[in-house]
């Protein structure tokens, strides 16, 4: 393993030593091509530049206490990025070319897989783009699929704290029939200026309202909404939101632990009567809510009562991380083990 200071890390880029490459030209997949370079050379008229061409994926490998490597729900990375390519019409990655990409990637930097003691994991970004010189609106002739690495920290560095998050009804981040299911960068061009002025006003997260209606929970800028109440695991059902594989994997731990599961509208004075509440996806597994405030309508719902998470946030959180470090049996099938 590398010597790194591995309990320091925060949730950034760190250089690893090689990424793994893909070309589509012709019509056809070409060879996987492993990389120590950090940089790209593409045309200036690439339609990942000017015409947003562009998807990506995020999922995570973790070392467990057996040394052992594991992947989470690697083919259904694969199977959204088919999705997201189709999207916006660029040529999809095959799903057995991007698992064997993205494990790849992660067999040729195992050394900077964090140790199990640390809490960290090496997030794995899989990215394809449009190539090609090119000025006029049409799909590119060519696309460029790349995987790299980087070891992450804990997310919750001082533990796993709820915050709170804002609803700023001037700002949609996705339209009703527009690209809010799909991973591609443009979802988070449009959601920028709102996450960075909840940041700036000490938001940890926008929370997002449908765009046509301003009724509903979408979600939270790059993570899933849920609420909990009466044993009841609530998430919204919309035709504009990304559908998170940590959403999915914790409606399916939820079942188990007894609670009814949930997908339909949920309203957002409905958010006063949650006894708990998170934002879900791979960086943090769940982050608790503490309190939602509506910044327009001036409303405040508060949702942890003594700043704590939940009882059943906390089971959830911590039998999913179970299951991703291999503490947990695998009941699901949900664990790609390397080697
Ligand atoms: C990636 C992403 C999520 C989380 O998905 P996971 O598969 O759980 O990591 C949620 N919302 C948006 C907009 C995303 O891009």
């Amino acid at each position: 393993m590398k010597n790194l200071d591995w309990s320091s890390l925060g949730f950034g880029y760190l250089k690893t030593d090689y990424n793994v490459r893909c070309y589509y030209r012709n019509g056809k997949w070409g060879e996987l091509e492993v990389s120590s370079e950090e940089t790209v050379t593409l045309h200036m008229g690439a339609t990942c530049l000017h015409y947003g061409q562009e998807a990506f994926e995020g999922l995570k490998a973790y070392r467990g206490k057996d040394g052992k490597i594991r992947l989470f729900r690697v083919e259904e990375n694969a199977k959204r990025m088919i999705r997201s390519a189709e999207g916006v019409v660029m040529a999809p990655v095959p799903e057995e070319l991007f698992i064997k990409a993205v494990k790849k990637a992660v067999e040729l930097n195992k050394d900077f897989v964090p140790p199990y003691e640390s809490g960290a994991s090496l997030y794995i970004r899989p990215l394809l783009l449009g190539l090609g010189a090119q000025v006029g609106v049409k799909p590119a002739p060519e696309y460029l699929f790349i995987v790299f690495v980087s070891p992450v920290g804990p997310y919750f560095k001082e533990g796993f704290k709820p915050t709170p998050m804002a609803i700023m009804r001037g700002y949609d981040r996705a339209a009703p029939l527009g690209t809010g299911t799909i991973k591609v960068g443009g979802n988070y061009a449009a959601g920028m200026v709102p996450t960075v002025l909840a940041h700036e006003k000490g938001y940890s997260a926008c929370l997002f309202l449908d765009a046509k209606e301003k009724k509903y929970i979408d979600e939270c800028g790059p993570a899933n909404f849920f609420g909990i109440k009466d044993n009841t695991y609530i998430t919204p059902e919309s035709t504009s939101i990304l559908p998170s594989i940590t959403n999915k994997s914790l409606m399916q731990l939820a079942e188990d632990l007894g609670l009814k599961v949930e997908r339909r509208h949920v309203p957002e004075e409905e958010l006063a009567t949650f006894e708990e509440a998170g934002a879900c996806g791979t960086a943090a597994v769940i982050s608790p809510i503490l309190r939602v405030d509506d910044l327009d309508e001036h409303k405040t719902y508060q949702i942890s009562k003594d700043g704590k998470p939940g009882p059943i946030c906390e089971k959830l959180y911590n039998k999913l991380r179970g299951i991703q470090y291999g503490d947990e049996p695998d009941t699901h099938g949900w664990v790609t083990l390397l080697d």
